[in-house]
């Protein structure tokens, strides 16, 4: 399975609070927001998640209303009758906002974006993308990600609904990393006051949600007035009956957290923990802060204090200056972790950052047969680890409902990805067995 740091804004869905209002300008140079709206069915929502997820990484805060984005995207459907007519009417307002200067881009997405209508719309609306639904991961270069097709796969399991939503618990970073152009579009880190998360997730616990993802750049990194994250997890976790976190950082991840993760009941039972590189050479190129072997003491303790649980990365290949034995490192690093999953990024230089002005550039060819390496090894240890869940029974919570003749897809407590034959909800939980496993995701029957 891979992991997700998305929340759903839909039409119908609320918009979560950022400890400040994102502002033009605000880190120097354009902080930029963006809007997205979703039209139609759970797979929409799934896939708005997606875009949520890539927007984040692009260093841009989510908005509620079109004349607050810079880019607005309509990820919309096509199976209600009016559905175009209704798309045209949001068309015709944007181009209004983008006249006033108030809108930068707009996009279009999803079902109505894979039609024949699509190109008439283009050009009647002059609008700056439009993307079907087997594509929407070229959002990415759009927005200035590295392409990473393989990286956002479909089974990223989303966030829908009244069910389940993200609460942003920081902004920005305080690290440098070579590569990186979040801390430029997005300021330096600013902590939400303990108070007001906490008022947030009680708030949305009465409204019905029963599913809080705490969301920053470097969660482990949040403090306030003395009080560190784990004090922050541990609060939500009274307050909430399930409760993921994501992104942490080696550096600022406190064995605590790890110990609570296990120990407490509510909290999924997954890490999300970025290594970008197994070798120090690298990580000390890159500025992550931390050597190869902090990292894998970290695992150790997860996996000590975590026995079940699921933990995922994000790598990068071809960073200039990466030689072969520093790809072997990482290679030798993922044989040790024995990851669930990965996002797996090949380097995609960013004006600005530092290493987008670095010499010794990694060949394509050899980036391609790299980042191929990588994700295989990821591959192969998270198919293994996928396949002694096969026969057990668990306790799945429902995140989309089933679409059309597919499966809904949960996740279990131990974070992983399931298909369940099953017309429950989102947000409902169902018993049932595991019957087969993917690299990805898990396969399970009729609940019990
Ligand atoms: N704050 C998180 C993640 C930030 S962006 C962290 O520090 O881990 C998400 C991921 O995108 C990064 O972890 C990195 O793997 C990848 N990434 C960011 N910039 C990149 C670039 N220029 N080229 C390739 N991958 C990049
Ligand atoms: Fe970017 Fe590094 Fe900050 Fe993550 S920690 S957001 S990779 S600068």
């Amino acid at each position: 399975m891979t992991p997700t740091t998305t929340e759903r804004n839909g039409m119908d869905a609320r918009v979560v609070p950022l400890s400040r209002k994102p502002r033009r300008g605000d880190a120097g140079e354009a902080s930029r927001t963006a809007c997205i709206r979703t039209f139609g069915c759970q797979m929409n929502v799934h896939d708005s998640d997606r875009m949520r997820r890539m927007l984040l990484d692009a260093g841009y805060a989510e908005v509620q209303r079109y004349e607050d984005a810079d880019l607005v995207i309509l990820n919309t459907c096509y199976v209600r009758e009016n559905a175009v007519n209704r798309i045209r009417g949001h068309l015709g307002e944007l181009n209004r906002l983008r006249r006033e200067g108030r809108v930068k881009k707009i996009a279009l997405t999803g079902c109505i974006g894979a039609s024949d209508e699509a190109t008439e719309l283009q050009e009647q609306y002059g609008i700056d993308l439009v993307l079907g639904t087997h594509n929407t991961y070229e959002l990415a270069e759009f927005i200035g990600l590295p392409t990473m097709e393989e990286t956002y796969t479909p089974e990223l399991p989303g966030v829908e609904g009244q069910k389940s939503a993200f609460v942003t618990i920081m902004t920005g970073c305080n690290y440098r990393c070579s590569y990186c152009v979040v801390p430029r579009v997005r300021g330096r880190m600013v902590c939400r006051p303990l108070e007001n998360v906490l008022g947030e997730v009680r708030r949305l616990v009465r409204s019905g949600t029963n599913y809080v993802t705490l969301l920053g750049q470097t969660v482990d990194a949040w403090r306030h007035e003395g009080r560190r994250f784990c004090d922050l997890l541990e609060a939500v976790a009274e307050e909430a009956p399930r409760v993921w976190f994501t992104t942490s950082h080696p550096s600022n991840m406190e064995d605590r957290t790890l110990r609570a993760i296990g120990e407490r009941e509510t909290i999924v039972k997954k890490l999300h923990l970025p290594v970008q590189s197994g070798s120090d050479r690298m990580l000390r190129m890159m500025h992550r802060g931390y050597k190869a072997e902090r990292y894998r003491r970290k695992i150790e303790v997860f996996r000590e204090h975590v026995p079940d649980g699921t933990l995922s990365t994000d790598i990068i290949v071809g960073h200039p200056g990466e030689t072969e034995s520093d790809h072997e490192a990482t290679l030798k690093l993922i044989e040790d972790c024995q990851f669930d999953s990965a996002y797996i990024f090949k380097f995609s230089p960013r004006r600005g950052t530092e290493a987008a002005g670095m010499q010794d550039v990694v060949p394509p060819d050899v980036v391609q047969r790299r980042f191929l390496e990588v994700l295989r090894a990821v591959e192969q240890s998270a198919f293994r680890r996928n396949q002694r869940k096969v026969g057990g029974v668990e306790e799945v919570y429902i995140r989309h409902g089933r679409a059309d003749s597919g499966r809904a897809v949960g996740e279990t407590w131990s974070g992983h990805a399931v298909h369940v034959d099953t017309d429950a909800a989102p947000g409902e939980y169902v018993r049932a067995c595991i019957e087969a496993a993917g690299p990805h995701v898990l396969y399970a029957g009729r609940p019990l």
